[in-house]
């Protein structure tokens, strides 16, 4: 059976590239029906607060990503790995190293000197442990095999190999007794069972270093995936000025919903034929490893953006009603939050993101008088406020205020004063939202209703 695991560090964000990981992990496990699980790599004391650990629980159950079992903690794991330590001291495959950091200072300067590669070579890796100096700092090392190569049959990045000279005694427990990156995560993968190691490729180096730990120990050797980094649209690493927020940010400051998040994330770098819609049940139907390409993907703010406005037009307006409430800037009243549910339909074919639909959304809460912005008092310049008189008796007269009847009185208002349509709509929506654009005027009235709706045209007209 498949077990992955996804095993961020905390950082204070959930950086998108880590959740695309994370996204991929779960989505191998459950489309094999196999155990996804989460390890928290919280070991960095300093950076692994309470609020760092959440970003991580919360943006991953936004994308909707659950986990099976408990998250392991790494830092809870030290003891364990320290016995793992002495093991592979006691099997020989590892040792005390008493090199101090003059001595090591040394032998790189030397190195660099004669204009070769630095390669540790400890004396302490073949000495007689009995000469060991007592209370004398030291740190545990691999002892690396220095003939032959390693290879990785990688499940994105295919064969690769190393040849062993370039592994050098890598550090497994530091001089104050904690466990380095390198073990930890060996250690953790073992005991959690994991049969497959999804993550950034930033890692394939680390593989075939804790490749030669878990050879030391005798245990399964994993298969491996690593996959490419998300890269910025001009090719180069992905940096915040590309989007390399956090995934709160993109729901957050960018109002993005989840389904879009995870679809996009999805798309970038792993493809089914030309679907650009994909939904979670499809993604776990579809999803392997093999439809992940082996270069980088590049981030494209305007195809996630393409895609939100879809999960948008598609998503339920209760749902999106109160995910637009917050961010109106007041606590809406209940008959308020009615009114925004109701205007959702013709608010959300013109939104990419929910602050669109906020922002045009706001003009339903307005204080009369409104005030208008700069395109909308140019509107009411001219015959147009008396046009505004006329519609207002118009309107007045109206019997059932529906789209119907509404848009009849205008017409005839526009008729009667000889122009077009759009002359008369425009003044009128500039009296009723204040701004050049909204959705049709006939939407607008009908939301407003027939009070607000003639008071907004009372104040503005001559
Ligand atoms: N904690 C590591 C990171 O966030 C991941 C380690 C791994 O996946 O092996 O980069």
């Amino acid at each position: 059976p498949v077990v992955t695991r996804f095993a961020p560090s905390p950082t204070g964000y959930l950086h998108i590239g880590n959740a695309r990981t994370g996204m991929f992990s779960w989505l191998y496990a459950r489309h094999h029906g196999g155990r996804a699980l989460l390890r928290i790599e919280d070991t960095d004391k300093a950076r692994s607060t309470k609020e760092a650990i959440d970003v991580i629980f919360d943006g991953l159950s936004w994308l909707g990503l659950d986990w099976d079992g408990e998250p392991v903690f790494q830092s809870t794991r030290v003891d364990r790995h320290a016995a793992v330590v002495d093991e592979l001291i006691a099997r020989g495959n590892a040792y005390r190293c008493y090199m101090t950091s003059e001595e090591l200072a040394a032998a790189r300067a030397a190195a660099e000197a004669e204009r070769r590669p630095f390669r540790l070579n400890s004396p302490w890796r073949d000495a007689d442990p009995a000469t060991a100096p007592a209370d004398q700092p030291f740190v545990v090392r691999i002892k690396a095999e220095r003939e032959g190569e390693t290879a990785i049959e990688d499940l994105v990045q295919g064969r690769v190999t190393v040849a062993n000279v370039e592994l050098d005694d890598m550090v497994l427990l530091r001089s104050d007794g904690t466990p380095t990156y390198m073990l930890a995560v060996v250690v953790d993968d073992h005991d959690m069972g994991v049969t497959h190691v999804i993550r950034g490729d930033d890692h394939l180096n680390n593989a075939f270093r804790q490749l030669s730990i878990i050879r030391a120990m005798g245990w399964p050797e994993p298969t491996y995936a690593h996959i490419p980094l998300i890269h910025g649209g001009d090719g180069g690493k992905l940096s915040k000025r590309h989007g390399a927020l956090g995934v709160d940010a993109y729901r957050d400051e960018l109002g993005i919903l989840p389904e879009a998040l995870f679809n996009y994330l999805l798309r970038l770098g792993w493809g089914h034929g030309d679907d650009e819609i994909i939904s979670r049940d499809q993604a776990i139907a579809w999803f392997d490893l093999d439809g992940v390409g082996k270069s980088p993907a590049r981030f494209d703010s305007k195809k996630l953006e393409n895609l939100n406005g879809h999960y948008i037009r598609a998503a339920d307006d209760s749902r999106l009603a109160a995910l637009v409430a917050p961010r109106l800037g007041f606590d809406p009243t209940p008959e308020q939050h009615d009114l925004l549910r109701r205007s959702m339909a013709v608010l959300k074919p013109r939104a990419a993101n929910i602050l669109e639909l906020s922002d045009g959304a706001a003009f339903l809460f307005r204080t009369r008088p409104l005030p208008l912005d700069a395109d909308a008092a140019a509107l009411l310049e001219g015959d147009a406020r008396t046009l505004l008189a006329r519609l207002h008796a118009a309107l007045d007269a109206v019997g059932a205020w529906d789209t119907e009847a509404l848009e009849t009185a205008v017409r005839e208002v526009a008729e009667a004063a000889g122009v077009k349509l759009g002359a008369v709509a425009q003044p009128l929506r500039a009296a009723l939202v204040g701004r050049r654009t909204s959705p049709g005027i006939f939407d607008v009235l009908v939301l407003l209703g027939r009070d607000e709706s003639l008071a907004r045209i009372a104040d503005q007209m001559a």
